[in-house]
C-alpha cells in the first residue's frame, strides 16, 4: 500500500513539474516571420510555447532590455569539422575520443551563439552527435553524402540503393555533391544520376540538398531536388526557375571564405586545400562573386533564400557573422536576413510547425540579443540568452 502511495505521489510530482510554467517578459519580440510584438510575455510549459500574453506571470526571465526572437537555424554546417592536435585542419576528424570532444565543443559554441537547430551535411559523425544528448543545437544529418565522381558514382539503381541505405541508417535528408570546388565547379555526375538521387530521396520522404555550381545548379533544378547549395554561376533564369518551383536556395555571403582566409595557416597543406598559405590569396577573389550572387538572389521575386553558413573548422560559434556579411556587404534587409534563419529556415527543413517562430504550440527555442539587429546588425554577435526546447543554456542578461 505504502509502495502504491509513493508511486502515486511520484506521479503527481512529475505532473506538477511538467505543467510548471515559465514566463519570459519582453519589450521587443521579433516573431520569426517578420512581425514585431511589443511589451508582451511568452509562456512556456515543458519544451513548448503555450501562450503569448501580456498579463502572464510571475515572470521568471526579465528580458526587457534585450531583443527576443526564435533561435536561429543554420541549414548547412559541418559540425564535426575541427582542428586537430597539431592545430591543422583535421576535416571531419574521424572517430577518436579527441574528435568526439571537439565535436561536442563545436556543438556548444554553436548553441551559445544562438543557433538552436543545425543541418549538418556530410560526415557520418553527425549521427552520433544528433543522438547523444550533448548540450548543443538540435541536429539534422545527411550522414554520408553521395559524392559525384562520373561513372563511378554508380548506376541509377546503385544510386537509389545508396539513398535508401542512408534512410535506413537514420538520415534526415540526402546530401549530393554534384559539382567540384568553387573554381572548377564542373558537374561531377550525369543528369540521369542526379535525377535518380533526387527522385529516390523524394520517394523515401527525404529532402535532397545539392552542392552545385554553374551547370550543376541547372541540373539540380531539372532533377527537382529540394535545395541548391552555394550556386556560384547560377543564371538569372536559374534563380527565377527556383523561385517558380519553390526550390530553396542556400548561397553564402562571406563567413566561409573569411574563415579560410583567417585560418589559412591551419588549412594550408591539408587535403583539398592549397599547399601553402599564399595559395589562399586567390580565395579573396571569390568574395565579390558571392556578394553579387547574394544581391541577385534577393532581387529575385519569390525566391526562398535560406541561411546556411557552410561552417567548417574555425567557424563554429561564429555562424552569425553570415548575417552581418549579408546585411553589410550585400544590402540584404536585416529582417529578411533573420527570417531566413527562422520561419523560412524551418520551412526548408520541413519543420515549420515545430520551430522558427515565437507562437503557441511551437518548441520554446528562444534567444535574446543585447541590441537591436534591425538598427545594428552586429548585435547578432551579442547573444545574451539561449533557450532550446524550454531549457535555458545561456543567460548573461543583466
Ligand atoms: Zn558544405
Amino acid at each position: 500500500m505504502l509502495k502504491i502511495l509513493a508511486a502515486a505521489m511520484l506521479l503527481v510530482t512529475a505532473c506538477a513539474a511538467e505543467s510548471k510554467q515559465v514566463v519570459i517578459a519582453a519589450r521587443t519580440v521579433l516573431d520569426g516571420r517578420g512581425q514585431v510584438l511589443h511589451d508582451t510575455r511568452i509562456v512556456i510549459e515543458g519544451s513548448r510555447i503555450v501562450a503569448i500574453s501580456p498579463k502572464a506571470g510571475p515572470v521568471n526571465y526579465d528580458l526587457r532590455g534585450l531583443t527576443v526572437m526564435p533561435g536561429w537555424i543554420d541549414a548547412h554546417v559541418h559540425i564535426t569539422w575541427s582542428f586537430g592536435k597539431d592545430g591543422k585542419n583535421a576535416g571531419a576528424a574521424g572517430t577518436s575520443q579527441e574528435a568526439a570532444y571537439q565535436t561536442a565543443s563545436n556543438a556548444w559554441a554553436t548553441l551559445a551563439a544562438g543557433f538552436t537547430t543545425v543541418q549538418s551535411v556530410g560526415a557520418a559523425g553527425d549521427l552520433a552527435l544528433r543522438d547523444s544528448g550533448v548540450p548543443g543545437p538540435r541536429v539534422l544529418t545527411a550522414i554520408e553524402p553521395l559524392v559525384g565522381q562520373g561513372e563511378k558514382t554508380g548506376t541509377p539503381e546503385e544510386i537509389r540503393a545508396f539513398v535508401r541505405r542512408q534512410k535506413e541508417r537514420g538520415a534526415d535528408l540526402i546530401k549530393i555533391m554534384a559539382a567540384g570546388g568553387m573554381r572548377q565547379g564542373a558537374m561531377t555526375m550525369s543528369q540521369q544520376q542526379l535525377n535518380a538521387a533526387c527522385d529516390e530521396a523524394r520517394r523515401q520522404g527525404l529532402r535532397s540538398l545539392v552542392h552545385a555550381y554553374r551547370d550543376a545548379v541547372h541540373g539540380a533544378i531539372a532533377a527537382g531536388c529540394t535545395q541548391v547549395e552555394h550556386g556560384l554561376g547560377a543564371s538569372d533564369e536559374d534563380l527565377k526557375t527556383m523561385a517558380d518551383r519553390g526550390i530553396f536556395f542556400d548561397p553564402q555571403a562571406g563567413l566561409l571564405i573569411e574563415t579560410y582566409l583567417r585560418e589559412r595557416a591551419r588549412y594550408a597543406g591539408t587535403p583539398f586545400y592549397p599547399p601553402a598559405p599564399e595559395g589562399f590569396e586567390s580565395m579573396a577573389e571569390i568574395l565579390p562573386m558571392n556578394r553579387e550572387l547574394m544581391r541577385r538572389a534577393y532581387r529575385t521575386p519569390g525566391l526562398k533564400i535560406v541561411f546556411g553558413t557552410d561552417a567548417v573548422a574555425g567557424a563554429h560559434g561564429r555562424n552569425a557573422e553570415e548575417f552581418i556579411d549579408r546585411v553589410r556587404d550585400c544590402g540584404v534587409d536585416p529582417m529578411a536576413a533573420l527570417v531566413s534563419a527562422q520561419s523560412l529556415g524551418a520551412e526548408a527543413l520541413g519543420m515549420a510547425g515545430r520551430i522558427g517562430r515565437i507562437a503557441p504550440g511551437l518548441e520554446a527555442d528562444i534567444i535574446a540579443l543585447d541590441g537591436d539587429p534591425l538598427k545594428d546588425i552586429t548585435s547578432v554577435r551579442r547573444v545574451a540568452f539561449v533557450m532550446k526546447g524550454g531549457v535555458v543554456y545561456k543567460n548573461v542578461a543583466r
